[in-house]
């Protein structure tokens, strides 16, 4: 079995942790370091027990608790070898371990293995978690799906899926038009179309939850998102958990397995 909680998940910032077997990980650190502690607290774990964070990439929303994180505490971080100098100035005593997208690495009681997404950062990778034989994705800022994508997750368990803008809403936002084109744009993020579109392809009765990650709290809203999923879902025929990681609150445990 896998679980999975995240602590925070938007623009705004983002820290998930999963837990298999013996080992837990966590997704990127981009809330403060008193907030992640406080999370993992909430999870009934605390730092010393992590036993890997992995970066998505390097935007602030991803990125921020790192240095005060790792002052105390020399943590294992993987990463990319490109965002590799980044993180070494932010963690100088970091334990670090590159990743290649597609080369699957063993950590603890799970193998990992990342993919490409496609946003506007230093080679920026999503993951496959796969433990006990329970597969569990994890897509987020990116601004299409790519082929990569498609092959490694057809058949996950759980799945962690950017669900980022309402095209309207972002459209009637306000927002100067070369953000909008940034955000709606092949390096940006996906909306909740496109979320959908990509559960229609992978749908398959054995994706047991799927949880919704980094909506914008600006263009788009919890409601909307769930009821535009909800409905594929159930136009698909499947009974698939649904859930919305919360902006700033945590979501308590997924079980998946
Ligand atoms: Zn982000
Ligand atoms: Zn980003």
């Amino acid at each position: 079995m896998i679980r999975v909680s995240t602590l925070a998940s938007s623009s705004k910032g983002n820290a998930t942790v999963i837990h298999g077997g013996g080992t837990v990980l966590m997704v990127d650190t981009g809330i403060s370091a008193t907030r992640i502690r406080k999370g993992l607290s909430e999870c009934e774990l605390s730092l010393p027990q992590i036993d890997g964070i992995l970066y998505t990439h390097e935007h602030t929303d991803h990125l921020c608790g790192l240095g005060v994180l790792s002052k105390r505490t020399p943590l294992p971080i993987y990463c990319s070898r490109y965002l590799l100098p980044d993180l070494r100035d932010s963690a100088p005593n970091a334990r670090f371990t590159c990743l290649e997208p597609g080369a699957p690495i063993q950590i603890g009681d799970f193998s990992v293995t990342a993919f490409c997404t496609s946003h506007d950062a230093v080679d920026p990778l999503g993951y496959l978690f796969e433990c006990d034989g329970t597969r569990l994705g994890y897509i987020t800022d990116t601004g299409r799906i790519m082929r990569g994508m498609r092959e490694l997750l057809s058949d996950v368990d759980g799945l962690l899926l950017e669900s980022n803008y309402d095209p309207d809403m972002l459209q009637n936002s306000g927002r100067p038009y070369p953000l909008i084109d940034r955000i709606s744009g092949q390096w940006g993020h996906l909306s909740n179309e496109q979320a959908c579109d990509f559960i229609r392809e992978i749908a398959h009765p054995g994706l047991q939850a799927l949880v919704l990650v980094h909506l914008s709290q600006d263009c788009n809203t919890p409601a909307i998102a769930t009821r535009q999923m909800q409905h594929t879902l159930d136009e698909l025929g499947l009974a698939t958990r649904l859930h919305c990681a919360p902006a700033t609150d945590r979501l308590p445990w997924v079980c998946i397995g």
